[in-house]
């Protein structure tokens, strides 16, 4: 067997495509190899307008492709493609051969192998890896992901979920949409405002869902999402979802040791300074060291211990197993947290207060929780996804690289598989 006919089997051309040529180019570590069409090619081809038949017109000059390494090297595919011209509308198009991926210079198999690598890691590492460019890379990710996310079903989707993920620390969002119990992400668009629920709709319409088909809104406590669900889907239930209510109070707990260091006083600051990564975890995941300093802070009857066991007892209420037990505990939380917070200096506790206040308000959306339970893994689990979107696009922070990332990494879109035998 020639080396010609050998990859001419690796590479499964069939009847209508021959390895011309096969040769090792030293001095680039790169293995050649040249196609051309047969002559039985032009039997097969149609005119992709009217599907007339067609006869050979021209060639383009070289082309070449990447292909996935022999032996460690390099592996080229060249080619003059053929153009065809139809004998019905005189329509002149180039051929697509069977191994072009859908970026211009690679092949399916090489585009499938760099997906496999970037799963696990980020784009500049698998560029590095296999020797092109960033740019090429991610551009073959864009046409991937682009084309996958275009065949996407929504149809299914009755639970939806959205969360903001910062692109820049503090600045700039963009609001993801995700199918709670499919588990994936549907959509993602810059901004944080009720807008974001008109172009989600609009999305969500377009692969097949239905606005009203939704019947339950995850979120936090955000104005504009609040009324980007009322003026789009009417059978949509608000469901304030535990993670967001529990960041929220943990926040209010950091205000108060804020304001209270501020506030001075004997031993505030040699009891506070530096304390806030205490007040973040729960006590049975302290340290015994943390323990230690715990258990000193609180007898120094501190504000910031107090909002602490605000924080406990809230996420605490949490565990109740119904919603009956629910509604009265977060009631007697709320009346608990303003009498307390009364004998407390300078308003110290108004941040407990404010979340009281937020609680009450929100009471309904706060209760859905115990009625839609099950689907609040996921919401959860977004902030994971989020740090995964963010470092495998490493130093490209612009929104359409982290949306596209953020569907390749969570969107459970159909993308080429790359197999092993
Ligand atoms: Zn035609």
């Amino acid at each position: 067997m020639t080396p010609e006919k050998l990859f001419h089997e690796l590479l499964g051309l069939g009847m209508n495509w021959e390895v011309v040529e096969s040769r090792f180019e030293r001095e680039r570590g790169t293995v050649c190899l040249e196609i051309a069409e047969t002559v039985s090619l032009w039997d097969s081809v149609r005119c992709p307008r009217d599907g007339g038949l067609v006869y050979c017109y021209d060639h383009t000059e070289v082309l070449s492709w990447r292909h996935l390494s022999v032996f460690q090297h390099r592996c080229e595919i060249t080619c003059r493609l053929g153009r065809g011209k139809c004998r019905q509308c005189g329509h002149v198009f180039r051929v697509r051969p069977p191994w072009e991926g859908l970026s211009t210079h690679f092949t399916k198999e090489f585009e499938a192998f760099c997906l496999l690598l970037m799963r696990e890691m980020p784009v500049s590492k698998v560029a590095e890896a296999v020797g092109e460019t960033d740019t090429r890379l991610w551009r073959m990710l864009f046409r991937h992901v682009e084309a996958a996310y275009a065949e996407a079903d929504f149809s299914q989707v009755c639970c939806v979920g959205v969360d903001e993920m910062s692109i820049r620390k503090g600045h700039e969002y963009i609001s993801v949409f995700a199918d709670l119990l499919a588990k994936r992400v549907l959509f993602a668009t810059e901004g944080k405002d009720r807008a974001t629920w008109v172009r989600f709709i609009e999305a969500l319409e377009a692969h097949n869902g239905h606005r009203h088909a939704i019947t339950q809104a995850s979120m936090d406590m955000s104005q504009a999402y609040q009324a980007g669900v009322a003026e789009n889907c009417r059978n949509a239930q608000v469901v304030f979802d535990k993670f967001h209510v529990l960041k929220n109070v943990g926040e209010a707990v950091d205000k108060v040791r804020r304001a209270e260091v501020r506030l001075g006083g004997q031993g505030v600051w040699e009891a506070l300074h530096k304390s806030q990564w205490l007040w973040r975890k729960n006590p049975e995941n302290l340290t015994a060291k943390e323990q230690a300093r715990l258990a000193k802070i609180k007898e120094k009857n501190l504000g910031t211990a107090k909002a602490y066991q605000m924080r406990l007892v809230l996420q605490d209420i949490y565990r109740s197993a119904d919603v009956t037990t629910a509604r009265y505990r977060l009631r007697v939380w709320c009346r608990w947290v303003r009498w307390v917070a009364r004998f407390y200096r300078a308003n110290l506790l108004c941040w407990m207060v404010k979340m009281a206040d937020m609680v009450e308000n929100h009471l309904a959306g706060i209760l859905a929780h115990w009625k839609w339970g099950v689907t609040n893994a996921f919401m959860e689990g977004l902030n994971s996804v989020f740090s995964a979107t963010k470092r495998k696009a490493r130093g490209y922070r612009s929104s359409v690289h982290l949306i596209t990332m953020l569907y390749f990494v969570a969107g459970k879109l159909r993308l080429p598989e790359f197999s092993f035998h």
